[in-house]
């Protein structure tokens, strides 16, 4: 895929380049309405199911910070990927903490005491402070991961203290087709930490394909795209 003289590949190339100049256009809209001038939105592409040319392309053309849902996945493409900044984004197991700990930038999908324990011991090891969020799961919702609202202070708290671990902000999936006001909730929730946890807690990673335009309105820093960016996933997703 995306070779020279290749005219599917060209095709592909025009369709990624549309995709991100809509996304381009749409963020400074809603950040023109919404926010301050000085306010940045950062545009994470998620790269699941995505072949690693198709996310190359993408680097190309300004996308510098990807979010990674698989281990595995992540894995079997890194070597071929430009120079990116990394996210982990999906629910990562304790056990796997140990094959991405010296090569993502920030762990966004942290909810519990066991994975935060693991995390900050084994960035201590390899001498490195890494950056997390915790996710919140804002509608309470069992088939998703992430801390409930009632829990957060008390791990926000707890991974606070750890010494190898810099804690950012707070990373949600709101609800599909959910209530304008969940995402004022989860933006009132992010100040108050903020508020309480200092300088370097700056990201509400919030918004996706399908919200993040309503995730901006809400004071969303950082928004994860898959489908607008790079289309319709082909497989279908394990969980
Ligand atoms: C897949 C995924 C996204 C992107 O979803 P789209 O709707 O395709 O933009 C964002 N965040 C997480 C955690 C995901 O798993």
């Amino acid at each position: 895929m995306l070779k020279n003289g290749d005219t599917e590949a060209t095709d592909f190339y025009n369709y990624l380049v549309e995709n991100y100049k809509t996304i381009c256009y749409n963020i400074s809209n809603a950040c023109a309405k919404y926010r301050s001038p000085d306010d940045k939105v950062d545009i994470m592409g998620v790269t699941k199911t995505v072949p690693a040319d198709v996310v190359n392309a993408s680097i190309d053309l300004g996308v510098n910070l990807l979010g990674e849902n698989r281990v595995q996945e992540y894995l079997s493409k890194r070597e071929l990927y430009k120079p990116a900044k990394v996210h982990i984004i999906g629910h990562l197991q304790t056990n796997k903490v140990k094959y991405i700990v010296d090569n993502v930038d920030m762990i966004q999908s942290v909810d519990s005491v066991k994975l935060a324990t693991e995390i900050n011991r084994l960035a201590q090891k390899c001498n490195k402070t890494m950056d997390v969020l915790l996710e919140v799961n804002i509608g309470g919702e069992e088939s998703k991961s992430g801390v409930s609202v009632e829990r957060l202070n008390e791990l926000a708290d707890f991974v606070s203290q750890l010494p190898s671990i810099r804690l950012r902000g707070l990373m949600t999936i709101p609800p599909i087709g959910c209530s304008e006001s969940v995402f004022e909730k989860m933006h009132g929730i992010y100040l108050d930490a903020k508020s309480k946890y200092g300088e370097c807690f700056d990201t509400l990673s919030m918004g996706m394909s399908g919200d993040y335009e309503l995730a901006i309105k809400h004071g969303s820093t950082l928004v994860r795209l898959g489908t607008a960016l790079y289309g319709a996933r082909k497989y279908t997703e394990e969980k």
